[in-house]
């Protein structure tokens, strides 16, 4: 995705063990123009997979994921990182490593925003490791839903989440998908930069 990528190029920086910072548009302070295209282009690319809920990651993956669930006219449900007390009871959870923070954390997911049976797009901001995204795949698995899709906003191709994603049978769509940060430069896989 063209306007990704350039945003990419003009306004990431790299910091060092391979991570990427873009807190000036998606991290912290968030384009939200920029959000609206990443919402159409994710609404677009599963438009034909029968999606009945969007589920992401508080905080980041929130804003990517808000445009894409009102273009595909579905809710977005947010797994939340906070123990809260009015979320403790009747709940799926599961235990996710953090590329970024390099600890443990519990995500948490009412029971009644996932049903049996239904179709769910997981969204998220990276894909490193695909922990994150393991983590929502074993809380849609315990409602008894169904994976529809993966669409994944920074896809960093040099670690090995898309393989255990896609070696597990789900479909992955990443609008820029990162070939390396080596020596600080950022480049792109051949498929996205034209
Ligand atoms: P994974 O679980 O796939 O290892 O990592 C994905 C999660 O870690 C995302 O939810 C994201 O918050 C965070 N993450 C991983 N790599 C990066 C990165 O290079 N930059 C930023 N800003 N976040 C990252």
């Amino acid at each position: 995705m063209q306007m990704l990528q350039e945003a990419i190029c003009e306004k990431g920086t790299v910091l060092p063990n391979g991570v990427l910072k873009v807190n000036s548009f998606l991290n912290h302070q968030i384009d939200t123009g920029l959000m609206i295209e990443i919402g159409k282009e994710f609404a677009s690319r599963f438009s034909e997979y029968k999606i009945d809920k969007v589920i992401t990651i508080e905080s980041s993956g929130i804003a990517p994921s808000f445009f894409a669930a009102h273009s595909l006219d579905v809710p977005l449900v947010f797994a939340r990182k906070k123990k809260s007390l009015t979320l403790k009871d009747n709940v799926y959870t599961s235990e996710v490593f953090s590329f970024t923070k390099q600890e443990s954390s519990e995500i948490t997911v009412a029971k009644e925003f996932i049903k049996e049976n239904e179709r769910v797009l997981i969204i998220d901001d990276f894909l490193a490791n695909g922990q994150a995204a393991q983590g929502l795949i074993n809380v849609v698995k315990q409602a008894g839903a169904i994976v529809a899709g993966i669409g994944i906003v920074i896809e960093k191709s040099f670690q090995p989440g898309r393989k255990l994603l896609e070696d597990k049978g789900y479909h992955v769509e990443s609008l820029a998908r990162i070939d390396s940060l080596s020596d600080g430069k950022i480049t792109f896989l051949q498929e996205d930069a034209g």
